[in-house]
């Protein structure tokens, strides 16, 4: 399964190429199981240096369905709130939205392009990865007026 983020209702500025699907659909009546994983890239702004960078999530991935008409109504609405219990038509089960809720709760909210980044200068606005600024923030111990 691959699908293009937009088609799963991700912003597609939010994501860098398309999401792959591995999935294992298993089905026993009316009952249908899908695990695997998502793979996708997200299209991240590092809070550090403010660069933007794709990073790659792996996520596992995991729904049960039902046959919609099985049950009685009101069990199928008490159900439904499990994020893990899906009702399908028979014929069709939409996995998108259930797509797009896994890979959001992954992407981090404070991400940085790496464990070292040093971000960018708080005085002058240059990344500091680039190399020392020039501004004398870099090394308070060799600043004149201690
Ligand atoms: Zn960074
Ligand atoms: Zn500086």
């Amino acid at each position: 399964m691959e699908s293009r983020p937009e088609d799963l209702g991700l912003r597609s500025d939010g994501w860098s190429g398309c999401v792959v699907g591995t999935l294992d659909v298993e089905r026993s009546g009316d009952r249908i199981s899908v695990r695997g994983k998502l793979e996708a890239s997200a299209w991240v702004e590092c809070v550090r240096c403010l660069k933007g960078y794709a990073l790659p999530l792996e996520v596992p991935f995991e729904v049960f369905a039902e046959r919609a008409g099985t049950g009685y109504r009101l069990e199928e609405k008490e159900l439904e709130r499990d994020d893990y219990m899906k009702f399908h038509d028979g014929r069709r089960l939409d996995l998108s939205e259930q797509a797009r809720e896994t890979l959001l709760l992954e992407v981090p909210m404070a991400p940085h392009c790496s464990e070292e980044c040093r971000g960018l200068c708080p005085r002058c606005g240059a990344d500091l990865n680039q190399g020392l600024c020039g501004c004398g923030l870099q090394n308070p111990d060799l600043s004149p007026d201690n």
